[in-house]
């Protein structure tokens, strides 16, 4: 059992899901949780930030970055790199902060292997059509894009059973809702909350 009690959380789900939207809305309402900010080689769309959506690289850099271990997962999904950076995830958790994740199947699985006490969570559309709907509504992604995410949607909600929750995004408060829960209980376990209140245990347990 590690020291820290700060948990590990992985997000996943179908690209339009909701995930992007339902991760900023649970930072508003819970300031103990951090988002970590993957790297990508990926180009940024319009609005998004650099070092504050993704950090956006080189192909050429994201594989010196391979080479020199700095990365907890990474993987390929739609064409594209994306990685997780080791050092960032593990300085915020030494400082007791819970880190979600938001990465793909193939990213959950490799940190599950190496973090066997992460939390994860598959957050789920309503349907395939509402899903495409939701991509052609952010009006982010071209045409091709699109039907591409829309192809590989199947294979992401394939893996939902490997997950620890499955949330279902049809209303959003309720998916949020659902989100806020699971992080006040996993703060409410008791290997968490020994390492966090110890001096409160040894006081129940010392009489006079
Ligand atoms: P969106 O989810 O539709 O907004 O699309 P993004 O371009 O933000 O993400 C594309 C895919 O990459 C999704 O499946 C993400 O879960 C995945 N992804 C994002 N960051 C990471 C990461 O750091 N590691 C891994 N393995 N996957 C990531
Ligand atoms: P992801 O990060 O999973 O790709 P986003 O957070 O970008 O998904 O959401 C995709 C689109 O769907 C966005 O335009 C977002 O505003 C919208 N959206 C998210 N949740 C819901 C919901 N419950 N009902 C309707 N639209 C939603
Ligand atoms: P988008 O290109 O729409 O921003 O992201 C597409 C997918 O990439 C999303 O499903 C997202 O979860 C995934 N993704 C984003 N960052 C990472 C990452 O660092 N690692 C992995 N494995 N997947 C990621």
């Amino acid at each position: 059992m590690t020291a820290h009690c700060g948990t590990l959380y992985v997000i996943s789900a179908p690209s339009g899901a909701g995930k992007t939207s339902l991760v900023a809305a649970l930072l508003e309402r819970d300031p103990r949780l951090r988002v970590s900010v993957s790297h990508t080689t990926r180009a940024s769309r319009p609005g998004e930030v650099d070092g504050t959506n993704y950090h956006f690289v080189s192909q050429d850099v994201f594989v010196e970055m391979i080479g020199q271990g700095a990365f907890l997962e990474h993987a390929e999904v739609f064409g594209n790199y994306y990685g997780t950076s080791q050092l960032w995830v593990n300085e915020q958790l030494a400082l007791d902060r819970d880190v979600i994740l938001e990465i793909d199947w193939q990213g959950a699985q490799q940190v599950r292997r190496l973090r066997p006490d992460c939390v994860s969570i598959f957050i789920a559309p309503p349907s395939l059509a509402e899903l495409r709907l939701r991509l052609e509504r952010r009006g982010q992604d071209n045409a091709d894009v699109i039907d591409r995410r829309m192809r590989e949607a199947t294979a992401e909600c394939s893996h939902h059973g490997e997950y620890d929750y499955l949330v279902l995004n049809d209303h959003f408060e309720d998916a949020l809702a659902d989100l806020l829960a699971i992080a006040r209980a996993e703060r409410a376990r008791t290997e968490s909350q020994q390492v966090r209140h110890p001096e409160l245990i040894r006081g129940l347990l010392s009489p006079g």
